[in-house]
């Protein structure tokens, strides 16, 4: 019997698949078992247009069964089987062009894109075989044919004897190798958890005998091996179902056996869109963060599925960055099964879809928040960084989508406050959204540069993480009102308090004296209008805040950021008085004086003074 070649594309991609030292090779198995139903969804479709055959649903059904002396799986269906003409078409020429083209493009590189992302479809049998033979009895045919091929160097038809209608694919294992065993694919448990992990919602029962001990009959506790067959798979999908028949549970259940995490989500979302696209979901808030999430090692994504059938294990386009801590699944009947991750990316019924999730995940959290805001401060104390950058990122362009789910610790209260709750409160002569950036809270309650505002009965937001700032800069303002921080130059208090700072031509030559001692450490010394019952404090003036300089410097670079500091005196504080006489009687004490005052602010900032040591016997020259 001749040999005949396969055609030169499929040749190389098959050439890919059986020298590929690809880990998933389980998933040969979902892609046999998804064309076995696409075999019985034909079947199927006949049957609605002739009269001829009645469709009994219980006579369709996916087999699997093993013979372990052969070294033998076979996977058996009672679809629509092919003809000697069709096994020679389909199974010599690779169908997957979008694969082929997606390989062609990454040329060199690993295969295992292509197979994981895609499947290679009926060529993915060599993932682990070394021979393989489909015996097919076609609808409306008397006969039957065997295809039979050892790899690369072609395959044969003959006819064989096969009495029902479908196909039976016999994959004989490959032997095993020093760090593989095959043997693993001839294993019953092996078998179901692979249809659990990628066939479980195939509508069609995949069946095998499965060996259970069972109490032998008369006897107490005598047991034995009994064999039955099993339908392995559950056929509805969680996502198909009706959500008032949806428990807690089932959806909990759902999230760990999918192995999005096994904590509890903190909330989910089931939806199912039916209009100018159609899709079902069901999507989870994890209740934890991820061990890795904050780390360039998470992988954001969903799994989808296209009917039924997962075509992807973490779909990254279906969800923006500022959500990628959301898990869970999208079954589309929109997306063809075939489709290549490069085509996937541009589709239209994808990002159609995109769209749509954003939008939902959005109002499920503004939903969320207002419902059950304990439970959505925890979700926020997990995810809310993310939301931020979000905010940050892309230059803003998605700040107003995602401004009304951000919380900030705040001075009225001892919980988090979104920004629409200050606004609402803002006192009338208020004319900004203050805030306070530090390390933390308690350290942001002692900060002198508060003392103004909150005396005048203001609000302050505290920002403690590094990316807040960056956040609200990026925003500039909520609803109208600007946000400003305390350390700002012009706080914007229109009242008496800043105009109580009287300037006197004495005054400004101590400080002017005071800034030449403290030489290019500050760019001005300045009579303060925002300080009550403090000496001295730092503020800063243009784009970088003193904060800001402290995360920036903390980043791998090689520039040092700077902020444009300033020396901030209380010349209301009786320590003034001390200063003034000191400029007029003894100018080793006044520069004494300002070193003191200056590494004290430094100090109140967070900020390293440059040499501990001298500071220190300075406070001792005071002391003395
Ligand atoms: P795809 O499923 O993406 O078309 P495959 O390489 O998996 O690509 O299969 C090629 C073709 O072979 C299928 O389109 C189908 O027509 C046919 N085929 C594969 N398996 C079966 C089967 N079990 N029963 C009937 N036809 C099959």
């Amino acid at each position: 019997m001749r040999k005949k070649q396969f055609k030169a594309e499929s040749k190389r991609l098959l050439d890919l698949v059986i020298n590929s030292i690809y880990t998933h090779r389980e998933i040969f198995l979902r892609e046999l078992i998804s064309n076995a139903s696409d075999a019985i969804d034909k079947i199927y479709y006949t049957a609605l247009t002739d009269d001829s055959i009645q469709f009994n649903k219980e006579d369709y059904y996916i087999t699997l069964s093993v013979d372990k002396e052969k070294r033998q799986l076979t996977i058996s269906d009672s679809g629509i089987g092919m003809t000697k003409e069709e096994l020679e078409e389909n199974l010599g020429i690779i169908a997957r062009s979008g694969s082929l083209k997606f390989k062609e493009e990454n040329e060199g590189k690993d295969g295992v894109d292509i197979i994981g992302q895609f499947g290679v479809g009926f060529y993915s049998a060599f993932l682990v075989a070394d021979t393989v033979i489909v015996r097919s009895k076609a609808f409306g045919s008397e006969f039957a044919y065997e295809w039979k091929s050892q790899g690369i160097d072609g395959y044969t038809v003959t006819p064989c004897e096969k009495d029902s209608v479908g196909s039976d694919i016999l994959i004989t294992l490959k032997e095993n190798i020093e760090d593989e065993n095959f043997d693993e694919y001839l294993e019953e448990y092996r078998l179901r958890s692979i249809v659990k992990k990628y066939s479980d919602f195939i509508r069609y029962p995949i069946k095998m005998e499965i060996t259970r001990s069972e109490l032998k009959e008369g006897t107490e506790s005598e047991y034995e091996d009994v064999t039955k067959e099993e339908t392995i798979n559950s056929m509805v999908p969680i996502w198909r179902k009706n959500k008032n028949e949806l428990t807690e549970e089932d959806y909990q259940n759902f999230y760990v056996e999918k192995r999005f995490g096994f904590d509890q989500p903190v909330r989910t979302i089931h939806s199912s869109i039916d209009g100018n696209i159609s899709y079902n979901a069901v999507l989870f808030i994890p209740g934890k963060t991820p061990y890795d999430f904050y780390t360039r090692e998470y992988e954001k994504g969903l799994e989808l599925y296209s009917r039924g059938v997962m075509i992807m294990e973490k779909c990254g386009d279906l969800l923006p960055d500022y959500f990628s801590f959301v898990k869970g699944v999208v079954d589309s009947e929109d997306l063809s099964l075939n489709i290549s991750r490069e085509v996937l990316q541009h589709d239209r019924q994808l990002k159609l879809i995109a769209k749509n999730i954003k939008t939902k995940i959005k109002s499920e959290l503004i939903k969320f928040m207002k419902s059950d805001r304990e439970k959505y401060e925890i979700f926020y104390e997990s995810f809310g960084r993310q939301l931020k950058y979000g905010i940050y990122s892309e230059f803003g362009a998605n700040k107003e989508f995602l401004q009304d789910l951000l919380l900030f610790s705040s001075s009225d209260e001892k919980k988090l406050v979104s920004l629409k709750e200050y606004v609402e409160r803002m006192k009338e002569d208020q004319k900004y959204i203050y805030y306070a950036a530090g390390q933390s809270i308690e350290r942001l309650e002692k900060m002198p540069q508060t003392e103004m505002v909150l005396d005048k009965g203001f609000e302050i937001l505290y920002f403690t993480e590094e990316v807040d700032e960056f956040a609200i800069q990026t925003m500039r303002a909520f609803n109208e009102k600007e946000f400003k921080s305390v350390s700002a130059n012009d706080l914007g208090l229109v009242s008496e308090d800043e105009e109580k700072v009287e300037e006197s031509a004495e005054n400004e030559a101590i400080f002017t004296s005071m800034m030449e001692h403290l030489s290019n450490k500050v760019k001005a010394v300045r009579a303060s209008k925002r300080l009550k019952t403090h000496p001295v404090c730092l503020t800063s003036e243009g784009e970088v805040s003193i904060e800001m300089e402290k995360i920036l410097n903390a980043m791998p670079s090689d520039q040092e950021v700077k902020a444009e500091k300033i020396l901030e005196i209380n010349i209301n504080h009786e320590i003034f008085q001390t200063v003034q006489k000191a400029y007029q009687d003894d100018p080793e004490k006044f520069a004494l004086y300002t070193d003191v005052l200056y590494q004290q602010a430094l100090l109140i900032e967070g900020l390293p003074i440059e040499d501990p040591v001298a500071f220190t016997n300075q406070i001792c020259k005071i002391m003395k």
